[in-house]
């Protein structure tokens, strides 16, 4: 599954899943566009992974703004020629009863996980159809999808959001040649997850048949394949990567 000659925009790629998914497409031979809010955290892991060697940049980008989305775009045009992968993983969680919910809860979940989804991949459609080819890749999860989760009632309407978004963009784009493919990780131990406590992680650990949490590097190698020639022919669909956590019936 090699990516070599490939460029990669990967969205929320300067830390958690979106690192593990940068470090694996560079030792696979891809260009990185990593992009972020953060450019202290971003500058830095750009430059570990040209110490890697591979070809990468940082794009200071909020995915939730329709103009740094074309910047983005754009960026990466102005430095690799062609945008061949995007990654659309940025994405925000945080436990919010529903009784005590505000409506700045819901609409900035929903701005940063499903509208800055809507808005990378228009940024990117010019691009893609020009060279008629590309391939998008959504960073879902289990939970909205599959799982309810008590306090993730907002975070779960904007993972399901996705792959309904996935399914009507797979048909839309088909015609030029791009696929759009959805990634569904269980609990994976990044930053973001560690802020939700040591008894989140805990429970959930527990609960994962292959008895740990997942790396990031596992939604890394998930990614590739989709990314990868291997999957040429496969659009509108998901890929659950939980570590059996969904199966078990009672
Ligand atoms: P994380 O550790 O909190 O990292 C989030 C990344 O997204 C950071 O790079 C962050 O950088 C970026 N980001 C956040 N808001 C952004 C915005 N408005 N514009 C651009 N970038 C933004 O989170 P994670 O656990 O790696 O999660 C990544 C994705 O996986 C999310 O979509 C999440 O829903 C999904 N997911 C995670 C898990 C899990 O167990 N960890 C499970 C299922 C699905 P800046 O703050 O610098 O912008």
């Amino acid at each position: 599954m090699s990516l070599k000659g490939k460029t990669a925009i990967i969205t929320g790629g300067s830390q958690g899943i979106g690192r593990g998914i940068a470090q694996v497409f560079a030792a696979k031979g891809a260009n990185l566009v990593i992009a972020a809010r953060d450019a202290a955290t971003g500058e830095a892991f750009v430059a570990e992974l040209r110490d890697s060697g591979a070809q990468a940049i940082f794009a200071q980008t909020d995915v939730a703004r329709k103009a740094d989305a074309a910047t983005l775009a754009q960026t990466t045009l102005e430095r690799f020629g062609q945008i061949d992968v995007l990654v659309c993983n940025a994405g925000a969680f945080w436990e919010q009863p529903l009784e005590t919910m505000s409506e700045d809860d819901w609409d900035k979940i929903h701005n940063v996980n499903l509208k800055g989804t809507f808005l990378c991949i228009q940024a990117v459609l010019p691009a893609m159809k020009a060279r008629k080819s590309g391939r998008v890749i959504l960073t879902s999860s289990i939970t909205g999808p599959l799982t309810g989760m008590s306090g993730f009632a907002h975070y779960g309407a904007t993972k399901a959001g996705q792959n309904g978004l996935m399914r009507s963009a797979a048909l839309e784009l088909a015609p030029w040649g791009i696929t759009i493919n959805s990634v569904m990780p269980g609990n994976i131990l990044t930053e973001g997850l560690a802020g939700l406590g040591e008894e989140y992680l805990a429970k959930m650990s527990a609960a994962i048949p292959l008895g740990k949490l997942g790396a990031p590097a596992d939604i890394g190698g998930a990614m590739a394949f989709f990314a990868g020639d291997e999957a040429a022919w496969i659009t509108g669909q998901t890929l659950v990567v939980d570590g059996g956590q969904t199966l078990p019936e009672g």
